[in-house]
């Protein structure tokens, strides 16, 4: 299956996960929360296909790490896939503001002279905000963990966003709602591992299935076919984004 939003780098052994993700077969977007935290994360990939890095930088670190947009821009090159990126509206980082904006408005400038990418983005407390900044940026935006309004959601589909859903959304009976209003076709799966815990624990990526179940109930279908969606989505992903 897959995980398109885990964080490989932060789990305690992340060889020993990456290797699990292979001989699992899951598709895993690897993302990195800062520049230089791409090469150690890109080296867990080698040797597994299925296992994609993303260049990021996180809204939560960017007060701390703009001073890495250098490196960001000399790396993006050998990038397809960006994120985490985005912008964090909560009252923790709200303080924090204007440098997330500016941090993240370079990225998605780069990001649009060089061509577009696929992006895996934080929108917390500020979806609305983020899509303004997002709007003519080209290349495909993933919102992860969505936890927008269902105006925000219905823009952010007009806008061509897909969205990864996790355990935590299915949680809520928000989350839930709002899940039912994504079309089939722009959902894909993600944990946000070691973040997002499962009964206390760290959730594993390969733990992204347990989604499918929950999916399964609100679309009114099988497991096994929530799983067949998700792969033909991901497929439809990929094939876009060669073509952008
Ligand atoms: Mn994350």
């Amino acid at each position: 299956m897959m995980d398109m939003h885990c964080h490989l780098d932060l789990y305690p052994d992340p060889f020993e996960v990456a290797k699990q993700c292979d001989e699992k077969r899951l598709y895993v977007l690897s993302v990195t929360t800062t520049p230089k935290a791409w090469d150690g994360t890109n080296r867990l990939a080698t040797g597994y296909k299925r296992i994609q890095t993303a260049l990021g930088l996180h809204p939560q670190l960017a007060h701390q790490r703009a001073n890495e947009l250098e490196l960001f821009d000399s790396l993006l090159p050998d990038a397809k896939y960006v994120g985490e990126i985005g912008l964090d509206g909560g009252k923790c980082y709200k303080e924090h503001w204007n440098i997330q904006l500016k941090v993240f408005r370079h990225i998605i400038k780069q990001v649009h002279n060089a061509g577009g990418r696929i992006m895996t983005i934080h929108s917390r407390a500020c979806a609305g905000l983020l899509l303004d900044e997002l709007e003519g940026i080209e290349g495909i935006p993933i919102l992860h963990w969505f936890t927008g309004t269902k105006t925000e959601l219905k823009r952010a589909l007009a806008m061509g966003c897909w969205f990864s859903v996790g355990p935590a959304m299915m949680e809520t009976k928000r989350g839930k709602e709002l899940v039912s209003n994504i079309p089939k076709d722009r959902v894909l799966i993600e944990t946000d591992g070691p973040f997002a815990k499962a009964k206390g624990l760290p959730i594993m990526p390969w733990e992204a299935g347990e989604v499918s179940h929950s999916l399964a109930e609100i679309w009114g279908t099988s497991s096994l076919e929530v799983d067949e969606i998700l792969i033909c989505n991901l497929k439809r992903l990929i094939a876009n984004n060669e073509s952008c």
